[in-house]
């Protein structure tokens, strides 16, 4: 297996399933993390608020796909994959 070197941040089991019960900030109009990363920004996105939703939720809405929740997409949005957000 090749380990993949996100920065300093060693992660395991980088490519593992979301268990569901991880936290994702979304736009709180469009409930897309994708919108809230600039990526697919809904026609609402401006001013619009953000929204922790779990990803057993997401899954269940099935706007976006859950690339959009990984670990792996934390990290190169918010840097790390502890889920927090200060918000
Ligand atoms: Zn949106």
């Amino acid at each position: 297996m090749n380990a993949v070197a996100f920065g300093a941040t060693s992660i395991k089991g980088a490519t593992v399933a979301l268990s569901g019960k991880e936290k994702v900030l979304v736009c709180g109009k469009c409930l897309r993390a994708a919108c809230w990363y600039g990526e697919f920004m809904c026609d609402d996105a401006q001013g619009a608020d953000l929204k922790i939703l779990q990803v057993n939720d997401l899954r269940k809405l099935n706007r976006e796909h859950e690339d959009f929740w990984t670990d792996e997409k934390m990290i190169e949005i918010y840097g790390d994959a502890d889920r927090t957000f200060n918000t």
